[in-house]
């Protein structure tokens, strides 16, 4: 794996199309915003993939070049092709990053990748978000002070229906009193998950310069150390063993080990 990060930012692109209030956040949809705030970065090759493309823009030749998958969706899991979600899977196994953001809590690819219902308590009702760094040395929380803060966002509250993460990096805080796990880490065969909560499409979320910072410092995180495709081999011993008829006196009965 050598030179740019090859980065997929994935966008299921409905509200923007149907809803003025976030098509005046993110006219060219949120897809856009996210790609140029990791295009700022050198190190970072970016595109863009939508639901409506043929095959969801995730065709085999976009995933074998994809280092980082990163995948927003609300309104039409549903209609995200199983073949897609399962050639996903794949490349995820095989050590393709995965960013899940936001509503993707309930993708197909996400509850897929965790075997949970992936559920969760919401309420839309512009609150304060404090989302607390809990792991200052994590790679994900690079340049993040103790905490940061968003005015207004949809809370989501636990219980969120997801197996333990292998290391929890934000916990969120909402002015109606809920919390909630909002960056959680895991690995899936040779792949590595980063959920991140923040992201709803009524509200500037991902314009937020400490969510871009989050977005930019997991990319990095998630890049595929290794790419190694699924095998079952029957194998060869390494050292010379005992004949069988050494070991055993009759068919299936071991003689003193
Ligand atoms: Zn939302």
């Amino acid at each position: 794996m050598s030179g740019k990060i090859q980065v997929t930012v994935w966008n299921e692109f409905r509200h923007e199309k149907k809803n003025d209030a976030v098509k005046a956040i993110y006219p060219n949809g949120m897809h856009e915003v996210i790609r140029g705030a990791l295009a700022a970065h050198k190190d970072l090759a970016v595109r863009t993939a939508t639901l409506d493309e043929p095959e969801h823009g995730l065709t085999e030749d976009v995933l074998n070049q994809t280092d980082v998958l990163t995948w927003w969706g609300h309104v039409a899991h549903g209609e995200v092709k199983d073949e897609v979600v399962a050639r996903v899977q794949k490349r995820v196994l095989e050590g393709m990053g995965l960013i899940v953001l936001h509503s993707g809590h309930f993708s197909k690819i996400f509850k897929r990748m965790m075997g949970t219902n992936c559920s969760l308590k919401w309420r839309e009702a512009g609150e304060k978000e404090r989302l607390w760094n809990i792991e200052p040395g994590h790679p994900i929380t690079e340049g993040l002070g103790e905490y940061f803060e968003l005015p207004n966002t949809e809370m989501y509250g636990e219980r969120f229906d997801i197996p333990t993460p292998d290391k929890l990096i934000f916990v969120s805080w909402f002015e109606g009193g809920e919390v909630f796990r909002s960056g959680c880490c895991w690995e899936r065969g040779h792949g590595r998950i980063f959920y991140f909560r923040p992201g709803h499409e009524t509200y500037p979320i991902f314009h937020d310069a400490n969510v871009q910072k989050v977005l930019a410092n997991a990319v990095r995180w998630a890049k595929p150390r290794v790419r190694i495709a699924d095998q079952c081999p029957n194998t060869k011993p390494l050292e010379k063993l005992a004949p069988v008829k050494e070991k055993f006196g009759k068919v299936g009965v071991l003689q003193n080990g």
